[in-house]
């Protein structure tokens, strides 16, 4: 089994207490407080190692973490260490790239309105690739590259016609998507490029067709259409094309209900989409977040209040929710989770575990049976590596987490828990106001 198709850390030891990585978490509620993120190093590294032994057999591929589902810069030196490089939407996350000792030709700038600021950046640190998402920014990005005197290695972004989320699979000819150049623009772009744009250096296709994906046959189809594309276009206009970006997406295992393939079948899909159409094969760019990071991470939480309301129905509110764990406000996405110090109980109730915001959408899981908690219980919600502090506020004015990085029963602090003088270090009171 992948590690993707697991839904708790490899590490995970269900005893008296939970433990993740040799540490106890209430050991870890101790010492750091809640709410507490937490990493297995392990769980990451080992789905890492999946990745590369996986694809191992096709020599020219490059692993590519995309950022955006989690960035820090421990997480990063990780992940430079197995070997990947990085997928960055945002000078914020190339940024972080960078300030982690990381060789900037091993890092792509991706993302459908790059800002004429980040381009000047991305090419001041030499990034290695650019994704050109649209006919606005092949313009700027040629600009600002000319007014430097350099040129930037491209790809191009295009819609496929595939859009692929867990067992949705839609296949169309023109595709409604804020993101890439459709088919019918292909050959507008490539002519501006070879005719206009000398300070862009076309070198492949970048697609991505969707995230939590479950079925297999989503990427033979992208694979076998951006071969195709490729070879057309070295055909007709005389290119020698030799990258594909394939994009990330493959999917985790967050409660029983998901069934997410392993990352061996997914590289037997894209191996056997290659073989199918003999092409002197380029180097293939592969951009996983989520299924290279969510299972490595758990949140722990303390429970507090609760409530039973007139039908029966229970509710217990955890001290964090929404604010560091968008998903299940912004799309119904489910968790599992246990109480981490009461794995032996053997009284069950069904609960709803409410997060602390002042929303009423702000519910972390519905309806999960769990040991009979009480006020100070620790609540262990799985599969929150990715997507969760990366899309984590300060809503209601409330300090964002720490993050610990555990193994071999150590722990280290990633992240610092925010202060309340954090909260307020941006804030201004004009001189006018002062009276
Ligand atoms: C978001 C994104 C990814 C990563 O997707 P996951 O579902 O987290 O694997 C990869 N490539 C691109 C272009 C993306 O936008």
């Amino acid at each position: 089994m992948s590690i993707n198709q697991q839904i708790k850390p490899v590490t995970t030891e269900e005893n008296e207490n939970l433990r993740i990585g040799g540490c106890d978490l209430t050991e870890l509620a101790k010492r750091y407080g809640t709410p507490l993120y937490v990493i297995d190093e392990a769980t990451l590294r080992g789905i890492c190692r999946e990745y590369k032994q996986a694809f191992q057999d096709y020599k020219n591929i490059k692993m590519m973490y995309a950022c955006k589902a989690l960035c820090t810069s421990a997480i990063i030196k990780i992940l430079d260490e197995e070997g990947f490089g990085f997928d960055t939407v945002s000078a914020g996350e190339f940024y972080t790239v960078y300030k982690s000792g990381v060789d900037m030709s091993k890092v792509l700038f991706n993302g459908s309105n790059k800002s004429a600021g980040e381009i000047e950046l991305a090419l001041e640190y030499n990034i290695g690739r650019f994704s050109v998402d649209n006919f606005y920014e092949a313009e700027l990005l040629n600009r600002i590259a000319a007014q430097k005197g350099l040129t930037a290695d491209i790809l191009l972004r295009i819609t496929p016609g595939i859009e692929c989320h867990t067992h949705n699979y839609i296949q169309t000819g023109q595709t409604d998507s804020k993101f890439g150049f459709d088919l019918s623009t292909i050959d507008e772009i490539i002519n501006l490029i070879k005719n206009r744009y000398t300070n862009l250096n076309l070198k492949g296709l970048h697609a991505h067709i969707g995230s939590q994906i479950f079925e297999p046959k989503c990427y033979y189809d992208e694979v076998q259409i951006l071969i195709k594309e490729i070879s057309r276009i070295n055909e007709h206009y005389g290119l020698s094309l030799k990258e594909m970006n394939i994009g990330g997406g493959l999917g985790v295992k967050y409660t029983e209900a998901d069934t997410p393939p392993s990352v061996e079948t997914l590289a037997k899909a894209v191996t056997d989409a290659m073989q199918e159409i003999s092409l002197d094969i380029p180097t293939i760019y592969i951009e996983p977040g989520r299924s290279i990071i969510s299972t490595a991470g758990i949140t722990l939480y303390t429970a507090g209040s609760s409530k039973v309301i007139p039908n029966g129905k229970k509710y217990v509110a955890l001290d964090g929710g929404m604010a560091d764990n968008p998903r299940p406000a912004m799309y119904q996405a489910e968790y599992t989770a246990q109480v981490a110090n009461k794995l032996k109980s053997k009284e069950f109730e069904i609960v709803t575990l409410a997060g602390r915001y002042c929303e009423s959408g702000d519910i972390l899981i519905n309806d999960i049976k769990l040991p009979k908690i009480e006020a100070g219980d620790l609540i262990c919600v799985y599969n929150t590596g990715a997507y969760n502090y990366s899309m984590a506020s300060n809503y209601n004015r409330v300090e964002k987490p720490a993050m610990v990085l555990v193994n071999n029963s150590q722990s280290d602090i990633i992240v610092y828990r925010e202060t309340l003088d954090n909260l307020i270090m941006y804030d201004v009171i004009p001189d006018r106001l002062k009276k």
